[in-house]
């Protein structure tokens, strides 16, 4: 078969995963055979779960189109669903459920703050984080692009920022989040949703000082921690104001 050439053009932040060409959105491919668009944007770094829309010599085009003559490709991220028409789009939209590998914990503790289910433990291989997030239909962040690239990842997301909060901004953006936010609903703990609980029915759990100033209880029914609005509340509603108005802020830009 005669080679071919691809162009790739990659929009939005997606040259964050070209590597040493990072800046230079624009790769250049020598292919010999008929080749999946997939398998060449993933060549190039590119998760397929980062992608939301393609174009093939300016048609929209699937994961499993295939290319066998020099083409022109565009490579977008998902964002902004209103400047290009939602059929063609790549992602699903209305995921809110989460499986996190071990290296998250800050953004899976933060996200459960503001009420999402996520899936975390410290020390799940990829295995495990891949059957939880088939079996459960969550979506699968990591960092780890290369477990992104797994076949049977569906949706997911790589958090580009190494900040706990800056990370959690990204991930209510990319998923469409910010009308979901339900603060102090679910355990930092252990993901379970919280129940009010009656003062009497925990008192003989609560510090001396706790049973005189506070009258009302959440207890996770998972783990049985009881939580309370004490001074580290404050702290934690002030940083879930700060989330909320710095993705308001880049949302209006
Ligand atoms: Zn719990």
């Amino acid at each position: 078969m005669k080679p071919f050439t691809v162009r790739l053009r990659f929009h939005g932040d997606l040259g964050v995963f070209l590597g040493s060409k990072a800046g230079d959105a624009i790769i250049e491919r020598r292919l010999a055979e008929k080749t999946s668009i997939k398998d060449i944007i993933e060549s190039c770094g590119v998760p397929h779960p980062e992608v939301d829309l393609i174009l093939v010599d300016e048609q929209t085009v699937g994961f499993d189109h295939t290319l066998a003559n020099d083409a022109k490709v565009e490579v977008f991220r998902v964002e902004n669903r209103d400047t290009v028409s939602t059929e063609k789009r790549l992602q699903a939209t209305g995921i809110s459920m989460f499986v996190a590998d071990g290296h998250l914990g800050g953004l899976a503790r933060n996200l459960r703050l503001l009420g999402f289910d996520v899936a975390y433990r410290q020390n799940a291989g990829d295995r495990l984080l891949l059957e939880v997030m088939a079996r459960e239909n969550r979506a699968l962040l990591t960092r780890d692009r290369r477990l992104l690239m797994h076949s049977i990842v569906q949706h997911g997301y790589c958090p580009r920022s190494q900040n706990t909060d800056e990370q959690t901004i990204e991930v209510i953006r990319r998923f469409n989040l910010s009308e979901l936010i339900a603060p102090f609903t679910r355990c930092l703990r252990c993901n379970a949703l919280l129940e009010d609980a009656a003062k009497a029915a925990i008192i003989d759990k609560l510090k001396p000082l706790t049973k005189i100033y506070y009258e009302q209880f959440r207890r996770c029914p998972g783990c049985g921690q009881i939580y309370w609005a004490g001074s580290h509340f404050q702290k934690l509603a002030k940083r879930i104001k700060d989330i909320q108005l710095r993705v308001a802020g880049e949302t209006d830009q």
